[in-house]
């Protein structure tokens, strides 16, 4: 028997070796293998097995790695697509179906003594007083850990050994499996009772699966529209509708797939999926995988799901390649966040792989949001996806007030533009009288976001990005936000000719808004919530307690605070500018605004109180703005479409975005004219195809780095994947340029 195997080095190659007749039985498609390659040994997974092999001389498999084979069959024809479709080469998207941390040899469960008190026979003997205390202990706990017996009693091992030697306790070596959570009390919970909307989009889900159930192989005319797009405002309870149909999986015996984003991979979040499966007849572990896992962790959670004892993943991106066997359901929460999206090769797009996985193993998956992407919801149009909506919240919480402030009019009124409008100065006040929250949301950290000279208009700027310094006051220093470049302020204009003392800084970050507020309400207790000062892993979970617990009155955040937070006592929502977002280089400047607009205002009136929200701006008639503050999601979709489909934009077309990067600016301006040529040349056959470009990137240097952009957009980009593959392959770069393939962006910088 030979096996083919796929290694880890990127040499878009798989060789064949031969199983020794030890190893025979042990290997199979999937297995991580050791095997020789020149004069070295590389790790690698088995990608075929077979009788025999076109080469002759094979040189044989040296071990396996792990018991189980690491990558069923079914993952393993994912990263085939993955590495087709997104343009990359096979063994990288290999390599990020599996964990580091389960791919590495050492890889292992960690083993722990354990000692157990014995049932004891005879008459018990009379012990020294050290004996006699650690007993006692282990009577009362019947077994402990030995580092924490040790710990307790304060003792040494070979005290407890003693005991050993007398027949009274055991010390053995026993997994011990590292919990994440093991921290958290969770108590179980029961399904609610849903309401009319809710039970119609789970009746829907839950007879797909039914289908799906009855088939034995996947028919090519329904797997096309097994995928769901639940519509439903924030707080219209989707994440109950996620729950029960999880259920429902777990009775017809499969497993479940939850993605969520990054960002919401809050405990809170964690615990609802934990609570309603930890006991009951559909009991099962929830696994969870993340980021912040140490390897370890990542290693238990990993094989939990592989043994089958974990049947529900809950997890962020690469959570989509969990091994769940056999899979029934997919879900993916807030479809709509770009960070789905891998920003290194491979470059996936994590919904669209579950879309593409749900197919390839016959599993319902359900997207869901409040502000659906315009590629969801324009599959829904075209009859692609089956559409859920849930218009309302649940309890007939009204969804808040959202009043747009026109801020051009609030700057004429005073000198400069206000942070504050008076109408939210006022709002804010109202909520510290009635002692409700307010959370205050702008998009930019630091204080200012640029330092100015007013006399001779330098602007300081990073010296590796083309993008200017943000100040950062309580530390004092002027910093980057793309390559962290930092450095002292000036006290005087740098310009030799200049040296104007009267330098102005401009632009706000949070940390201005939060010493704003304090001139302006010094009794309320502020809280800013940011990168900066979210440093440590415990920080986020300690604030967000505070908040809970009413120990904040005004929350003051980035991004962080726009997402998934749900606390009933806060009424107002302040948004400082609103269209900061607006006037980006990018067609998707408009949809994020929106969707960035929506998301914070559900944050406000999740209580009994009405919720209101001030959205301040300097265009206020921006249909962005406008149709988030009717909670129209449908109107903002119709006039954005026609603008895509004009421009033959996404999801009228589909993007691939060639990126060359290089500290010679020249010399990659020089590379992309030529790769155009190259391309314009060799894609004649694709009719639709728009080449734009080269253009500098809208971040033209980042880290030091030159950056050139071609646009390709066509409808057939599984055509145009396989095209530019060739291509790819047969032109070398200068040795200074790189070229980085991008198969549907989602951001253009
Ligand atoms: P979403 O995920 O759409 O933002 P959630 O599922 O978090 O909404 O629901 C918001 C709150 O409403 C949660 O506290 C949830 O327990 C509760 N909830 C959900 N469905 C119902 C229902 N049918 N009846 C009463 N409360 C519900
Ligand atoms: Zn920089």
């Amino acid at each position: 028997m030979i096996a083919r195997v796929s290694l880890e080095i990127a040499l878009r190659k798989e060789f064949d070796y031969s199983i020794p007749a030890n190893l025979a039985g042990q290997i199979d498609v999937g297995s991580r293998v050791q095997v020789p390659f020149g004069p070295r040994k590389i790790l690698g997974v088995v990608t075929a097995v077979a009788e025999e092999s076109g080469h002759a001389n094979l040189k044989p498999i040296l071990k396996v790695i792990g018991a189980q084979t690491l990558v069923t069959p079914k993952v393993l024809k994912l990263a085939r697509w993955i590495g087709e479709y997104y343009c990359c080469a096979p063994e990288i998207a290999l390599k990020s179906v599996l964990p580091e941390a389960v791919r590495k040899e050492d890889a292992r469960w960690r083993e722990r003594l354990f000692v157990r008190a014995l049932p004891s026979v005879g008459e018990f003997p009379k012990l020294p007083k050290r004996q006699q205390e650690i007993w006692n202990l282990l009577e009362e706990r019947r077994e402990l850990p030995l580092a924490e017996l040790l710990e307790l009693t304060k003792t040494t091992a070979a005290t407890v050994r003693k005991l050993e030697d007398r027949g009274l306790v055991s010390i053995t070596s026993e997994v011990s499996e590292r919990d994440p959570y093991a921290r958290e009390t969770i108590l179980p919970t029961q399904n609610i009772v849903l309401n009319p909307a809710q039970a119609v989009a789970l009746e829907k889900i839950n007879a797909a699966m039914d289908q799906r159930h009855d088939e034995v192989e996947p028919a090519p005319t329904t797997a096309a529209t097994s995928t769901f797009l639940l519509h439903g405002v924030t707080g219209s309870g989707k994440t109950e509708v996620y729950l029960q149909a999880l259920a429902h999986a777990l009775e017809q015996g499969k497993g479940a797939i939850v993605l969520v984003p990054e960002i919401s991979l809050t405990p809170q979040t964690v615990e609802r999926f934990k609570a309603r499966f930890s006991s009951g007849k559909l009991q099962t572990l929830v696994a969870v995988l993340h980021s912040h896992l140490s390897a370890g962790e990542r290693h238990d959670e990993w094989h939990k799901i592989r043994q089958g004892r974990a049947r529900i993943v809950i997890g962020a991106r690469s959570a989509i390649f969990a091994p769940v066997e056999p899979l029934g359901l997919i879900i993916v929460d807030e479809e709509h966040e770009h960070t789905y999206k891998q920003e290194e090769a491979p470059r996936y797009h994590a919904r669209d792989v579950a879309i593409m996985r749900g197919q390839m193993e016959n599993a319902v998956v359900v997207l869901g949001s409040a502000t659906p992407s315009m590629e969801s919801f324009y599959n829904c149009k075209r009859g692609k996806f089956t559409l859920l909506e849930m218009p309302e919240r649940v309890d007939d919480q009204k969804m808040p007030q959202v009043r747009v402030v026109d801020m051009r009019q609030a700057m004429y009124k005073e000198k400069g533009p206000p942070l504050f409008s008076p109408q939210l100065k006022e709002a804010i006040t109202q909520r510290l009288e009635r002692g409700e929250q307010t959370i205050l949301f702008l998009n930019r950290r630091g204080y200012s976001t640029s330092l100015l000279c007013p006399k001779c208009g330098y602007v300081a700027n990073c010296p590796n990005c083309s993008v200017s310094l943000t100040y950062h006051r309580i530390e004092q220093k002027l910093s980057c936000h793309i390559c962290g470049h930092n450095e002292r302020v000036p006290l005087v204009c740098p310009e030799p000719k200049c040296k104007n003392p009267a330098i102005r800084f401009a632009g706000t970050g949070t940390q201005k808004v939060e010493e704003v507020l304090a001139k302006l309400f010094p009794k309320a207790r502020v809280k800013r919530m940011d990168a900066d000062t979210m440093k440590r892993k415990d920080d986020y979970r300690h604030v967000l307690g505070d908040f809970r617990t009413g120990k904040i009155d005004i929350l003051v955040g980035t991004q962080m605070i726009a997402k998934g937070l749900h606390f009933p006592n806060v009424t107002l929502v302040g948004i400082i500018y609103a269209d900061s977002a607006l006037h980006q280089p990018d067609f998707r400047a408009g949809e994020r605004t929106f969707q960035l607009l929506t998301q914070v205002s559900g944050r406000a009136g999740r209580g009994d109180v009405e919720g209101e929200v001030f959205v301040q701006a300097f265009t206020p008639f921006h249909p962005a703005i406008q149709y988030a503050r009717r909670h129209d999601f449908v109107g903002f979709y119709e006039q954005e479409i026609e603008f895509r489909e004009q421009l033959k934009y996404p999801p009228a077309s589909r993007v691939a975005l060639l990126t060359l990067k290089g500290r010679n600016e020249e010399k990659v301006k020089f590379s992309a004219d030529h790769l155009k040529r190259e391309l314009e040349k060799k894609l004649k056959s694709l009719k639709d195809l728009i080449i734009a470009g080269p253009a500098p990137a809208p971040l033209l240097r980042a880290e030091n780095f030159y950056r050139y952009q071609i646009m390709l957009r066509t409808r057939a980009m599984s055509a145009l994947s396989r095209e530019l593959a060739q291509i790819i392959q047969s032109l070398t770069q200068p040795e200074d340029v790189t070229l980085a393939v991008d198969i549907d962006p989602v951001s253009l910088s």
